[in-house]
């Protein structure tokens, strides 16, 4: 399905949105990646989604990509005698790893080895950083805080720990668990919440190996000061706004963001700006002009993807927050003044000072494609590292991904501008190159007989990295294919 803008679209499944038929509603309206996070639900919940998108893919011959959050070391409290409490600034308040039930005066808070890294004045934020303790005295087993602002806490409330870098590893027993029914599903990404540095991306790596690409979520002030080694060891990033937005300052979050998405452009890999974009449709059926203002700023900066997540999993509009998130993303792209994520100079901005094969030949593809006014940019591509790198390019030209592997044709739906297609068959030579790609457009009404294409490729065909070859075609009648 072609959805005549650049930019993807992902939104997060969740009671509000687990059917085949409001699935089905998102995937139509413009839902390009479905997000299955796991730090809420049940497995079977997500089981159950799976095999609804599954079941999509067939239904509209599309390939579709799905996302499996794993949770991480999210830090929680324990529990209270009275379900909450009502703290006052200035009085004192102590977490323990006392596992029976809290009061005013404390509260169980189950991550031991956490106690020794903190030092008297570190800052604990506890439910989204509404209510602030400091440390006051620490201890083997107990940390005595000082209040610094009044508010009510509830049970299991999360916590954040800001300035510290936390002695525990970004994948928990849950993780762990998850990640393998993730992995026998057949996900094609996996994001990981919380890491700190790129050591916890190469560890994650080394339990799913290629069955499915890796997202760092940069939710931590460690892992924005590792980003370009955590870049490195990723498939992609997410910014993950709800949780950064609380252990950084607010008016920080503008700036990490079009950092990190300008980062991410130079590596060539797709970044996702999430969380909050349209907050306010989780009960009401328009966004404030903010709200647009923010999805649009973000499609302005370059980012690949935006995200839906309370709006889309528990709100009260998910089929219409996908459908305004499409109509900003297309309403900027249209913006000939302002919007135009060319690559000025391709030196400058690559990470290399020696350009690869394969950035050269993308690169001249898009020029090729401008000159000849082609009507499209086809990749053909094993692994879909081409495609990427042709994405990367940010060009105004349609890219269509060809792969013969229906995985790669999944996990590329994420890119900037990418149009994802499983090649049933793959080429053997040149010839049937042409034809692949011209069948492939004609099928999907994507181009008539008399248009012109570029296709990239790679000699040997059918071997992934290899991308050496350049070629114009016209589309011609079906009768002169081979
Ligand atoms: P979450 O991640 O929705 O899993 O918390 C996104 C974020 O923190 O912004
Ligand atoms: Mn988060």
């Amino acid at each position: 399905m072609k959805r005549n803008r650049k930019a993807k679209i992902l939104a997060t499944l969740g009671p509000a949105s687990s059917s085949e038929e409001i699935i089905d509603k998102l995937f139509v309206a413009g839902c390009d990646v479905f997000r299955l996070n796991f730090s809420h639900g049940s497995i079977e919940d997500h089981r159950n989604n799976y095999k609804y998108i599954r079941s999509l893919e067939k239904k509209y011959d599309h390939a579709t990509c799905i996302l499996a959050d794993l949770q991480g070391p999210k830090l929680r409290i324990g529990t209270f005698a009275q379900d909450k409490i009502e703290l006052k600034k200035g009085q004192s308040f102590v977490l323990d790893l006392d596992s029976s039930p809290g009061n005013k005066d404390r509260v169980n808070f189950p991550h031991e080895e956490i106690y020794e890294t903190m030092t008297p004045n570190s800052e604990i934020l506890i439910d989204d950083g509404r209510i602030k303790l400091q440390i006051i005295k620490q201890e083997k087993k107990s940390l005595t805080t000082e209040v610094l602002n009044s508010g009510i806490i509830s049970n299991n409330k999360g916590v954040n720990i800001p300035g510290v870098v936390l002695p525990i590893s970004s994948l928990t027993q849950k993780d762990k668990s998850d990640l393998n029914k993730a992995l026998e599903m057949g996900v094609d990404w996996v994001a990981l919440s919380f890491i700190q540095s790129a050591e916890d991306i190469k560890n994650l790596k080394k339990l799913v190996g290629n069955k499915a690409s890796i997202m760092a979520k940069i939710e931590k002030p460690s892992a924005v000061k590792n980003i370009d080694s955590i870049i490195e060891a990723s498939d992609g990033l997410m910014i993950a706004r709800g949780d950064l937005g609380v252990e950084m300052p607010a008016e920080q979050i503008p700036v990490i963001q079009k950092n990190i998405i300008s980062r991410c452009r130079d590596f060539g890999k797709p970044v996702v700006v999430a969380t909050q974009m349209l907050e306010s449709m989780v009960s009401n059926h328009t966004p404030t002009r903010a709200e647009a203002s923010d999805v649009a700023n973000a499609i302005y900066d370059g980012t690949d993807a935006v995200m839906l997540s309370a709006e889309s999993a528990i709100g009260l509009f998910p089929e219409e927050s996908v459908t305004i998130m499409n109509r900003i993303i297309k309403s900027v792209e249209t913006d000939s003044n302002n919007f135009n994520l060319e690559i000025k100079n391709q030196e400058n901005s690559s990470m290399n000072k020696k350009i690869s094969t394969t950035d050269a030949i993308t690169s001249a593809a898009y020029t090729i494609a401008k000159n000849a006014e082609a009507k499209a940019i086809v990749t053909f591509s094993v692994s879909g590292i081409t495609t990427m790198r042709m994405s990367r390019e940010r060009a105004p030209v349609l890219i269509i991904g060809l792969s013969p592997i229906l995985e790669t044709a999944r996990k590329l739906q994420i890119s900037w501008g990418v149009y994802s297609i499983h090649a049933k068959q793959d080429a053997q030579n040149a010839t049937e190159m042409v034809s692949i790609a011209c069948k492939a457009l004609k099928n999907k009404r994507l181009a008539e007989a008399g248009n012109s294409i570029v296709i990239t490729a790679g000699v040997p065909f059918g071997s992934a990295g290899s991308t050496n070859l350049l070629r114009i075609a016209e589309i011609i009648d079906d009768k002169d294919l081979t």
